[in-house]
This record gives structure tokens, sequence and C-alpha cells, in this order.
């Protein structure tokens, strides 16, 4: 039985891809940083609740303790993640981002996703088919942000995609020092959740399907690479 956790479950795509991994007949640990919220999604889908800030060192501790006492970890979700948008749902543009939203969203989406992987690299490196899938975005893509015509050239935020253009380097730098493992790094595409305001285009079962696909990536499989739902993407 392959043993999964996915940070930032408690709803949207991480919720998402706990259902699509439990009815492919993963057991999921729900990584919730809200006992509440947690348990609640955690009886709805049958999941494990796990309570994971991943900004709060305490916290990670624990949650490794918790999966380590239940046997142990196969698939690392690195899903938990913040766009920090401003007043009215508008996006923190070049001439408002300050060094504190900045560092906000670097906490979550950069340094909680490391502390996360890190502390979890023992239970991983014991799995005898270890899986880490890293939720980047398509606007953590340099040659898309600066290729006039895409979707994403018109992004103006400054802190969120520089956040994402980080986890596809850790992806990369990691992916290269643990060979055995398979670390890749994945865009679900412009999804309605909470993150966006729910002004997203796609389901969270479109976005989810690029997570879930990854990962159940086999050992022959990729790593080191940024995928969407259609393929490889450019970095
Ligand atoms: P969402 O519905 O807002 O869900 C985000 C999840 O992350 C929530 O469960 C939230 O918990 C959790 N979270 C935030 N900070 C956390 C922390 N410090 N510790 C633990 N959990 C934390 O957003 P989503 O769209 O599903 O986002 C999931 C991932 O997909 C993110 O990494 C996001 O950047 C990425 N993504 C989303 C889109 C999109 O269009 N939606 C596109 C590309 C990539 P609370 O409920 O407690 O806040």
């Amino acid at each position: 039985m392959t043993a999964t956790l996915i940070t930032g479950a408690n709803k949207g795509l991480g919720y998402e891809t706990a259902r699509r991994l439990i009815a492919a007949g993963h057991t999921v640990y729900l990584g919730s940083r809200d006992a509440e919220r947690g348990h609640r999604a955690a009886e709805q889908l049958g999941a494990r609740l796990v309570l994971l800030d991943t900004t709060d060192d305490a916290s990670v501790r624990a949650a490794v303790e918790a999966v380590r006492a239940d046997g142990g970890l196969d698939v690392l979700i690195n899903n938990a993640g913040v766009e920090g948008r401003g007043e009215n749902n508008a996006v923190i543009g070049a001439a408002d981002v300050t060094a504190a939203h900045m560092r906000q969203t670097f906490e979550t989406n950069v340094f909680g996703a490391v502390r996360v992987l890190h502390a979890f690299l023992p239970l991983l490196q014991r799995s005898a088919a270890p899986v880490v899938v890293n939720v980047s975005s398509g606007l953590a893509s340099l040659a898309r942000l600066t290729t006039p015509g895409t979707p994403a050239y018109a992004y103006p935020g400054v802190a969120y995609p520089a956040s994402k253009t980080a986890v596809n380097m850790i992806t990369v730098q990691y992916a290269k020092a643990f060979p055995a493992m398979r670390i890749n790094a994945v865009e679900p595409g412009f999804t309605k959740t909470d993150l966006n305001g729910n002004t997203g285009v796609q389901t969270v079962e479109q976005g989810a399907e690029i997570i879930v696909r990854m990962a159940q990536v086999g050992p022959d499989g990729p790593t080191g690479g940024y995928f969407d739902s259609e393929g490889p993407l450019p970095w």
C-alpha cells in the first residue's frame, strides 16, 4: 500500500488530489494546519489527518513523527501554497510589492516546501519507490513570462511567480541529489479555488490531474521535470 502525504489538503487541489489517490488505493495523510477544517476533510474522504503547518518547525517535526509511527511514507506532495492577493482580490504587482509580502509568500511556497521535504527525507529514503511532487505553477516559467502573447506574460504579480520559480529550481536540485527518487514540479493550470478568489477557469478535477499522475509515476518515470497535463513545460 502506497502511503502519501499531501500538504494543504483540507480544500482545493490538495483535497481533490487526496480524493483521487484514495480511490486509486493510496493511504492518504491529509495535511491541514487547522484541526477543524482538517478533521472535516479527512472524515469526508476517509483520509488520515496530519496536523501540519508548513511554516512551523515544531508542527512539521510532529507530522514526521506521526507518519513514522504509522508506518512511513512513499509519496510527498508539497501542495500547500498561497498567492497572497491584495484588496478586492487584486494581484500585487511591482509597484506595490514589499519585502514583507515577498517574505510571507516565500515562507509558505518556498521555505515551507523545503522544510517539509527536508524533514520527510529520511522516511522517503526508506521507501522502495519514493516520489515527490512539488506543486508549482505555470507562472514559474521564465520562458512563458518573458514571451509576449502567452496568458502568463500578462500576469503582473511578483512574489507568487518568483516563489514558484524557486520551487522549480529546488525540484531540479533535489532531483539531481536524490536520483533514486522521482521528484517533479507540476503546473495544475488556472483552477477555480480560494487561492485566486475562485477566478480560475478549470475545475479542481482538471487541475488535480497532473498532480495525481505525477504522484503515481513509476521508478522508470521522469525526475527533475516540470509538467502540466499535456506534457513537459519550458522552464
Ligand atoms: P487553496 O484552495 O487556497 O488551497 C491551499 C491550501 O494550502 C489550503 O489547504 C491551505 O490551508 C493550505 N495552506 C496555506 N498555507 C499553509 C501552511 N502554512 N501550512 C499548511 N497548509 C497551508 O489553493 P489551491 O489552488 O488548491 O492551491 C494548491 C496549490 O496549487 C498551491 O501550491 C498553488 O500555488 C498551486 N496552484 C494553484 C493554481 C490555481 O489556479 N488554483 C494554479 C497553479 C498552481 P487553509 O485552508 O488553512 O488556508
